[in-house]
């Protein structure tokens, strides 16, 4: 599980680094190999999710956008957030997890 988060600054729309460390305390039962961005806003939020399987990108009046495959899936306010960026790593991680089963 890789999580790449920017070092936030007074443009993030949520408290970066909190909320990174409560997703790693949260996703730290997750084993497969797979990324997820955390980005305070949109000056780099879009281009690192581009490259992620899960993303979220901080906004403007309490809500951002959540990313699925380097795409915009949903917007999400930010109460709420980390129940929902973990239900998608799961999601995500299981997908992941039965595609690499059927490849053996
Ligand atoms: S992505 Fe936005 S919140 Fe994060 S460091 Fe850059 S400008 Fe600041």
């Amino acid at each position: 599980m890789n999580i790449i988060a920017c070092p936030s600054c007074a443009r993030q729309g949520f408290n970066v680094i909190e909320t990174v460390g409560i997703l790693e305390e949260r996703l730290a039962h997750i084993s497969t190999a797979m990324s997820l961005s955390i980005i305070g806003c949109v000056v780099n939020g879009p281009g690192e999710a581009l490259y992620t399987d899960v993303g979220f990108t901080g906004g403007g009046k309490g809500a951002g956008m959540v990313y699925l495959n380097g795409k915009i899936a949903h917007k999400q306010a930010n109460d709420g957030m980390i129940d929902e960026i973990v239900a998608q790593v799961e999601a995500k991680a299981a997908e992941l997890d039965a595609a690499r089963k059927a490849a053996e």
